[in-house]
C-alpha cells in the first residue's frame, strides 16, 4: 500500500524590510513602496498557478495545506490589502485545513491596528517577534528599530487580540552582548509567558554587511563588540538551561516550545514533509511526479532567484533559479542531518523499514564513529546528538552528506538556509 501524501507547508516570502538589519545575510532590503504591487501581483499569480510550477519540475503538486508561514523580509510592512489579496490567492488554489497553523513574522512595532486586523480576518493564529534582544543598546547597534518596550508591548497587544501562539526569535552573539545581558533577555522573554523562544547564533558570512566587516576584522557595525565564540557557545548553553528550565523545552538545535506549541511549519522541513515556496529566495521540495518517481527519485527541489529583480523581470520558466531532484540515497542523508537537529532524534527502526539494508550500511560505521566522539547517542531506537553533538553539529551533519558536486543554482545552498535554519530572519 502506498504511503499517502503528507498535506504541504506553505511559505511566502515578503521580502521588503524598513531598514537592513546589519547581521541580516537574507535577500531582503528596503525598496520602494512602488514595488510592493507587481510584488504581490506575480506572487498571486505564482500561487494561482502553482500546480503548473509543480508540473513544469515534475513534482507532484500537493494540494493539501496544514501550515502556512509568512516571513521574509517584513510582511507586516504590506498594506493590508495586499495581505488579504495574498490569502484570497492561497485559499483559492490550496485546500487550507481548517485547523493550519497561520504564522506571520513581524518585526516589533510593525503591527499596527489595521494590519493586525486583517491578520486575524485572514485566519493568522501564530505570530513570530524577531526581538532579538531586550537590550536596547544591542538591538539599536545592528539597525533594529524597536526597543524592549515595544517588543513587550506587542506581545500583550497580540494576546489582548487572541493570538497566543507567539515566538520570540532571539540571536546569541549580537554586539556589546554579555552573559549579564543575555540572561536579563532570556528572563524578558520567559517573563512574557510566550510559549515559543528561537535561539540562534549570530551567522558570520560575507553576506551580511557585519559578517563581512568581522572576517575583515574591522570595527564598522560595532563588529568589534561582538562576543568571541567561546561566549557565544556559552550564551546557547545558557538558553537551553533557562528556557527549559522555564517549561520551554528544547525541541530542536535552535528552537524551545512549550508542550504542543512546537513549530508545525518547521518540524516539516526537518522531517522531510512537502513544502511549496513562493516569491523571493523561497524554495519548495515536493514529491515527484510519476515518471521521476518511476526512476528511483524521492523528491524534487526548486527555489526562485534570490534578487527582487530577478523575480519581477524573470519569465515564469526563468523564475525558477535552481531546481534539483533527490535520489533515493540522497533522501537517507537528508533523513539524517535534518532528523538528528530535533532533539527527539531520528527513528532508526522507521529508517529500516524505509531503506534498503545495503545502503543503511554505509552509514553504520559513520553513526559508530560518532558515537565513540561522544557527539551521537542512542536512546531506544532512537538516534540522537548528545549535548556536545548539538554544539558541533556542523561537523555531525557533514558526516553523514555524500561528497558530491553541488546542483547547479545551488539548491544545497537553499537546504541549508531553509531547513538547517541557524540564521535568523524577520
Ligand atoms: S533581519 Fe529581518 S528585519 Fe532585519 S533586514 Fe533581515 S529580514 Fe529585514
Amino acid at each position: 500500500m502506498e504511503t499517502p501524501v503528507a498535506a504541504a507547508g506553505i511559505y511566502i516570502s515578503v521580502p521588503f524590510c524598513k531598514t537592513k538589519c546589519t547581521y541580516c545575510n537574507f535577500a531582503s532590503g528596503v525598496f520602494s513602496k512602488a514595488k510592493y504591487r507587481a510584488y504581490v501581483d506575480q506572487l498571486c499569480a505564482d500561487i494561482v498557478g502553482a500546480h503548473e510550477i509543480a508540473a513544469g519540475q515534475q513534482a507532484e503538486f500537493v494540494a493539501a495545506a496544514d501550515s502556512i508561514y509568512f516571513g521574509g523580509g517584513t510582511p507586516t510592512i504590506l498594506p493590508a490589502s495586499h495581505i488579504r489579496q495574498i490569502f484570497a490567492a492561497l485559499r483559492a488554489r490550496f485546500d487550507v485545513a481548517r485547523d493550519a497553523e497561520i504564522t506571520v513574522e513581524c518585526a516589533p512595532g510593525t503591527l499596527g491596528p489595521e494590519v493586525l486586523d486583517v491578520l486575524l480576518a485572514c485566519g493568522v493564529n501564530r505570530i513570530s517577534l524577531g526581538v532579538q534582544s531586550f537590550a536596547d543598546e544591542e538591538a539599536r547597534a545592528v539597525g533594529r528599530l524597536h526597543t524592549r518596550d515595544a517588543a513587550l508591548r506587542d506581545v500583550e497587544v497580540l494576546r489582548r487580540a487572541g493570538i497566543a501562539d507567539i515566538n520570540l526569535d532571539l540571536i546569541a552573539g549580537l554586539p556589546h552582548q554579555s552573559a549579564q545581558s543575555w540572561q536579563q533577555s532570556l528572563d524578558d522573554a520567559i517573563s512574557t509567558g510566550v510559549p515559543h523562544v528561537s535561539v540562534y547564533m549570530l551567522e558570520v558570512d560575507e553576506d551580511s554587511r557585519l559578517g563581512t566587516e568581522l572576517l575583515a576584522g574591522g570595527a564598522r557595525y560595532h563588529a568589534h563588540h561582538v562576543p568571541d565564540d567561546d561566549l557565544i557557545a556559552e550564551l546557547y548553553e545558557i538558553a537551553c538551561e533557562r528556557l527549559s528550565a522555564a517549561g520551554l523545552a528544547q525541541y530542536e538545535i535552535s528552537n524551545f516550545a512549550s508542550r504542543g506549541h512546537e513549530s508545525r511549519h518547521n518540524l516539516k522541513y526537518w522531517t522531510r514533509q512537502p513544502y511549496f515556496g513562493f516569491g523571493v529566495d523561497a524554495h519548495s521540495m515536493l514529491p515527484p511526479g510519476p515518471e521521476p518517481a518511476r526512476a528511483g527519485i524521492d523528491a524534487i527541489r526548486f527555489g526562485m532567484g534570490d534578487t527582487l529583480e530577478a523575480f519581477l523581470s524573470a519569465g515564469n520558466a526563468a523564475r525558477i533559479a535552481a531546481s534539483s531532484t533527490v535520489s533515493i540515497e540522497g533522501a537517507l542523508e537528508e533523513e539524517l542531518f535534518l532528523g538528528l537537529r530535533l532533539n527527539r532524534g531520528v527513528d532508526l527502526a522507521a529508517l529500516r523499514r524505509r531503506y534498503s539494508s545495503a545502503l543503511l550500511a554505509g552509514t553504520h560505521q559513520k553513526i559508530a564513529k560518532l558515537c565513540s566522539h561522544g557527539l551521537l547517542q542512542h536512546a531506544g531506537i532512537q538516534l540522537q546528538l548528545t549535548p556536545r553533538g548539538r554544539l558541533l553539529s556542523n561537523e555531525v551533519f557533514a558526516e553523514f552528506l555524500a561528497p558530491r558536486a553541488a546542483p547547479a543554482g545551488g539548491v544545497t545552498d537553499a537546504r541549508a538556509r531553509h531547513e538547517l535554519h541557524t540564521a535568523p530572519v524577520g
